[in-house]
């Protein structure tokens, strides 16, 4: 179970203030979608929920836990980005593995772990080869299984299919709508300015203009009823 909770979120580089006050509450197992123009602070927030950047003000929970101040290994959240950032030197089994060596997880149960994550990716085939042998697709595959080992209650995914073709990039996001089905309580939280992607995944998308919300509701509500132009142009009907 997940609940994950984020009150008042603040966050400046310099003097740019890229969040300002951010609130969202995301049940446990929701699957959230964010969309919103280029440098309207998507990357900052997930990077503020992994705990990867400091954030200025506000506070992140998970099950009425305050994860703000913890780092990003002990807040049970993973992420996967645009580049699929995999250890060019390892193997797929060892980039796999390498969290979890570090980690201190036994063999047996590192074993358990990345089987289910191969087979659940199907990526068992690949165990034995290096990322340069895999295609692009097969790479974002690699990427997202690394992550589903480390049985994160949480995943956030940043434009994870922005850098595949056209093919790869549907077939990965059946992958990756089928991933939502086999983990129901992990909350997802993912980012794209793909409308097919937001609209065929998401329970939930959140539209964000300046760091701030400019609407949030099903796709359908924010198909049929935007509240402005500026949704309509991300998500709106046509007509
Ligand atoms: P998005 O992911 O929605 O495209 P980002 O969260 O990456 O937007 O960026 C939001 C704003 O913050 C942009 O104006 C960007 O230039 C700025 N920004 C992002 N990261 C940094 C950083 N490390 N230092 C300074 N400014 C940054
Ligand atoms: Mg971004």
């Amino acid at each position: 179970m997940a609940h994950l909770r984020i009150d008042k979120l603040r966050k400046s580089y310099g003097a740019l203030e890229v969040l300002r006050g951010f609130d969202l509450d995301v049940p446990s197992g929701e699957f959230v979608v964010f969309v919103g123009p280029s440098g309207c602070g998507k990357s900052t927030l997930l990077r503020a929920i992994a705990g990867l950047d400091g954030i200025t003000s506000g506070s992140i929970s998970i099950d009425g836990d305050d994860i703000t101040d913890l780092p990003p290994s002990d807040r049970g959240i993973a992420m996967v980005f645009q580049s699929y950032a995999l250890y060019p030197h390892m193997t797929v089994h060892d980039n796999l593995a390498f969290g979890l060596k570090m980690a201190g997880m036994s063999r047996a149960e590192q074993k358990v772990r990345i089987d289910a994550s191969a087979r659940m990716l199907q990526i068992d085939a690949l165990l034995d080869r290096f990322p340069r042998e895999l295609s692009g697709g097969q790479r974002q595959r690699v990427a997202i299984g690394r992550a589903i080992t480390r049985d994160p209650s949480v995943f956030l995914f940043d434009e994870p299919l922005s850098n595949l073709d056209a093919a790869l990039r549907v077939a990965t996001r059946i992958e990756i709508a089928r991933l939502k089905e086999k983990l129901p309580d992990t909350t997802m939280i993912y980012v794209t300015h793909d409308q097919v992607e937001a609209m065929t995944l998401a329970d939930r998308i959140v539209v964000l203009q300046g760091g701030r919300i400019e609407q949030v509701g099903k796709p359908l509500e924010l198909y049929h009823r935007p509240n402005n132009l500026f949704v309509a142009g991300f998500i709106g009907s046509p007509a």
